[in-house]
């Protein structure tokens, strides 16, 4: 017998067809002999849906009512579903993530999971139940709720698959795998049999959606046993795991991210000491700062310029406009009309020539390169928001036609 943590997106447990098809799923698991924890996200999308009845009412709500309204999202897919798996005749409860023993940091909105008290759960699988958490939500420190960060149930069902030391956690979706770019894009893209979680983290983090980069992490740390799979169609799908079989793929996927903008500060003294006092001042509002390139000095002025995801944007250039003065800056010039593509692979660190293939491509579709970063598995580089999905067809094509 074995444990396994079964999670379902949003497409999955959409309306009541779909929930019915998970419930087939879930107690055929069950009916091997398995203990199976479900966790669920909320249905369609619902989320989206939230979000914006919150903003007709108040523009500018408090965190902490965000995510009272948000988790509730979860906790109708976790009736519901377990209404699904009751109608099949088999026993099942279904828990909110503080009933199921959430902790969470004190942050609203994108909460870390501190810990997870697993003696309900326990509880509930020795007496033969199945059990459906709601995903993406826990408690903190003052007994409120928060949640864990858009596509957090992921990091729910690996959370709970470390906590139980779950014999497989598999995360159910709507594509029946990780792809070398979004299927949904890019028509060609190939299924990856197995990936590795280094890989996977880049292009989780890089933008591929399918799983949230946090439970990358997270079932890296504790070498989970992951699959991602589609709940639509019964076929084999990806597993996620520390080492793969080599295969002659240079790269393993594409991946871009539109949510980013530039911030771009121009005639700052070319002396020591700016780049600390720039980068400590984004540090201390925990402004998530990621390609940085800074120009040659030339009349003892140099420019610098950096990425913040979008919704950072205005927090960072608020900051800066405070302090331009006492840091001694020039100008600030903000834009979000950019995206960053990259190419993700382990390949890469064997193979010379990558980056000069991904610069061919970019060059013979007549795209632009603003900024560039590389790290031992990745490389990225920053162009127009305009010509995102295109780089990211030309690069894919390149590497893999
Ligand atoms: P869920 O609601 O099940 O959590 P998501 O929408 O969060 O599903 O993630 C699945 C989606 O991720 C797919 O529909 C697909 O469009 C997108 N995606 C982006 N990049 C990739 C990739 N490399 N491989 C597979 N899917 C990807
Ligand atoms: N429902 C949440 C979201 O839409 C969490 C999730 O789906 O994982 O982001
Ligand atoms: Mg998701």
């Amino acid at each position: 017998m074995s444990l396994i943590v079964q999670k379902f997106g949003g497409t999955s447990v959409a309306n009541a067809d779909r929930l019915k098809n998970v419930a087939r799923i879930v107690t055929d698991t069950y009916k091997k002999g398995n203990s199976v924890v479900v966790v669920v996200s909320a249905q369609g999308d619902t989320t989206d849906d939230l979000i914006k009845k919150a903003a007709e009412i108040n523009e500018n709500p408090s965190s902490r009512e965000m995510d009272v309204l948000l988790s509730s999202g979860e906790q109708i897919s976790m009736s519901l579903l377990a209404m699904a798996i009751q109608k099949l005749g088999f026993p099942v409860v279904s828990l909110t993530g503080w009933q199921a023993g959430f902790s969470t940091k004190p942050e609203h909105g994108n909460a870390r999971i501190t810990k997870i008290n697993t003696s309900r759960l326990k509880r509930e699988l020795e007496s033969k139940k199945i059990v459906i958490v709601a995903g993406f939500q826990g408690l903190n420190k003052f007994d409120d709720i928060t949640t864990l960060g858009r596509g957090g149930s992921d990091t729910s069902a690996v959370a709970i698959s470390a906590a139980l030391h779950a014999d497989l956690c598999q995360i159910y979706t709507d594509v029946d795998g990780v792809y070398t770019a979004d299927p949904r894009l890019v028509k060609n893209a190939i299924k990856l049999d197995e990936i590795s979680f280094d890989e996977m983290l880049e292009l989780a983090t890089l933008g591929a959606q399918v799983l949230h980069n946090r439970s990358v992490e997270m079932a890296k740390r504790y070498n989970i046993n992951l699959e991602v799979l589609s709940s639509l169609e019964n076929v084999p799908g990806t597993k996620v795991k520390e080492k793969i079989k080599m295969e002659k793929l240079l790269i393993r996927g594409v991946t871009r991210d539109d949510d980013i903008a530039r911030i771009a500060l121009l005639n700052i003294p070319d002396e020591p000491g700016f780049a600390y006092r720039i980068f400590s001042l984004m540090g201390k509002h925990n402004i998530n700062v990621d390609i940085i390139l800074q120009s040659i000095g030339r009349d003892s002025t140099k420019d610098i310029s950096f990425t913040v995801p979008i919704d950072q944007m205005d927090l960072a250039t608020n900051v800066l406009e405070k302090e331009k003065s006492s840091i001694g800056m020039g100008e600030i010039q903000v834009s979000d009309s950019v995206s960053k593509v990259s190419v993700v692979g382990a390949g890469m660190q064997s193979n010379p020539g990558v980056a000069a293939k991904l610069f061919e491509a970019l060059f013979d579709a007549e795209i632009n390169i603003h900024m560039i970063s590389t790290s031992e598995i990745k490389i990225s580089v920053l162009i127009d928001k305009k010509d995102s999905a295109r780089a990211v067809d030309v690069i894919h094509e390149k590497f893999f036609d």
